[in-house]
């Protein structure tokens, strides 16, 4: 048979994977141990909103006693909360129709109030885009809040790793697949562009160098690991910002050879690219297209490719290039909106890296500009990784390929459904490969019996654990290096009738 590759086949949407409950790390209640401190490595560097509804005020000792009250009611403002234990600071109810900002000047200028503030929204670490599929909350795979019977956190985390780097802007990632619309609203700022003709890419097909998309997978594919973040349209990219250089290969039929596919890993080579997303594969094994990979390789860029739509173990039915033996290669499965692995998904204990979401993935489409459609598959769970991808490589430049891929694989959420389906164990955590927070993680404890935790943070890492009594002055008790995955584990042998003890974990160079 000639060697064709093919997009992986649209399944019917039966499911038969049952639901597991997800097991949670418990400790014993009573036992009075503390997850002590954690050191997160980046603050949050985002702009607080605030209520549009309401402000605080600070009154101004020694105003008249009527005149405030008579100044809230011309402004139509009214007092739902004072607090006297503070200062008297007053919460206000606003009427409609007028800014914060213009509110907060009126009070100031009114010389009865010492303090005026918005009314600040404290967030738990997260940076919100305003693009209105996230803020609707269609964009599950990013955040995950249990919306449309999903599963509270079955998400790679987005938001919070957006504190720490929302940007791949000087990262170019090859979409080799059935082209892009790169003059799509939310794709065209963030297409690559060449130096030589001002192109966005390279068409294997007619050997132009115009890869629009005629089938709209490629298209789908590109949204989201770069759709552009924060424009208030559409959607947002894994990567707000992010080169993508289009290589089209596959006809609007879903078909593509190996010749054109070789040609656009050539391509995505020479022109810069540092990582490849490879949504198709075949089950047939071609040397050509293995020596392509290796090239890739040697130029130290990654390889993201989809482990296939055909519920195969591809252990043993290899899915290529997924399956192909590189270290430069990460094979990705595909999970639902309740962290299952999807019923049609391939999976394979070694043979797949990771799994990331992959059913009703709302993305950029190839009808018009401003066309957008719903996807699924594992085709759309590898540009998830190919984003995160890139976002490492922005965040950690001097890393080779292999630093790269470890520290993705460590960063994973281990979940039951992907027990022996892949190699991690679990689906992409966009937050841990980015912006590790060092955790100490409690084991399951025995009444009686020692205590037991996790430190996760930085893989290679040498922490301190430190530990106290009183929370005032902090003593070493044991040092050790993280391993690939980020953790090393601790026991304390003194916890019974001990006194009640707190830790912390410290990085040391
Ligand atoms: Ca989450
Ligand atoms: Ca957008």
């Amino acid at each position: 048979m000639s060697a064709k590759s093919r997009l992986p086949l649209r399944p019917n949407l039966r499911r038969v994977w049952i639901k597991l409950c997800l097991g949670a790390l418990l400790c014993l209640p009573g036992l009075g141990w503390s997850q002590a401190e954690s050191v997160p490595e980046n603050l949050s560097r985002v702009a607080p909103a605030y209520r549009g509804d309401r402000i605080l005020i600070k009154p101004k000792p020694g105003t008249a006693t009527n005149a405030l009250p008579e100044f809230h009611e011309q402004r139509g403002t009214s007092v739902l909360k004072t607090f006297g234990g503070i200062g008297g600071w007053q919460v206000l109810q606003l009427t409609a129709g007028e800014s914060i900002q213009t509110t907060v000047q009126k009070y100031e200028q009114s010389g009865m109030v010492d303090r005026v503030e918005p009314d600040f929204v404290v967030r738990i670490a997260a940076t919100t885009p305003n693009d209105p599929a996230y803020l609707d909350g269609t964009l599950w795979g990013l955040n995950n809040m249990g919306q449309n019977s999903g599963t509270d956190d079955a998400d790679i985390d987005a938001p919070e790793a957006w504190d720490a780097l929302t940007s791949a802007s000087n990262i170019v990632v090859a979409v080799l697949d059935t082209g892009v619309r790169y003059t799509h609203e939310d794709l065209a700022a963030n297409m690559w562009t060449s130096p030589h003709d001002g192109s966005h890419g390279f068409n294997a097909i007619n050997g132009s160098n115009d890869p629009k998309d005629d089938n709209g997978h490629g298209t789908r594919v590109a949204g989201i690991l770069g759709g552009v973040g924060n424009n208030g349209k559409g959607v947002a990219g894994v990567a707000w910002r992010v080169q993508i250089m289009a290589c089209k290969f596959i006809d609007r039929d879903g078909f593509g050879s190996i010749s054109d596919a070789i040609a656009c890993i050539e391509f995505a080579r020479t022109n810069g690219a540092q990582v490849i997303n490879a949504s198709w594969g075949f089950y047939e094994f071609s040397m050509a297209l293995s020596d392509a990979v290796s090239s890739a390789r040697e130029a130290d860029m990654i390889v993201v490719a989809a482990a296939g739509n055909d519920a195969r173990n591809t252990d043993l039915i290899p899915f290529y290039p997924a399956s192909f033996e590189f270290d430069n290669i990460v094979s990705v499965a595909a999970t639902t909106r309740e962290d299952d692995l999807v019923w049609y998904s391939n999976f394979g204990a070694t043979s797949v890296d990771l799994a990331a979401p992959g059913t009703n993935i709302y993305s950029t489409d190839f009808l018009s500009d401003t066309a957008y459609a719903m996807d699924e598959g594992t085709s759309m769970a590898t540009p998830f990784v190919t984003g995160a991808i890139a976002l490492m490589l922005e965040k950690y430049p001097g890393e080779t390929h292999q630093q790269i891929i470890s520290r993705l694989m460590s960063a994973t959420d281990p979940l039951p459904a992907l027990a022996g389906k892949c190699l991690t164990g679990g689906r992409l955590n966009l937050r841990r490969a980015i912006n590790p927070i060092l955790r100490l993680i409690p084991k399951p404890a025995v009444p009686g019996g020692a205590f037991e935790f996790v430190v996760s943070g930085e893989p290679g890492q040498r922490y301190v654990l430190e530990a106290t009594t009183n929370l005032n002055g902090w003593s070493p008790v044991f040092t050790n290096v993280t391993g690939p995955s980020g953790m090393f584990d601790f026991t304390d042998n003194r916890s019974t009738n001990a006194p009640e003890r707190y830790y912390r974990a410290v990085a040391s160079p």
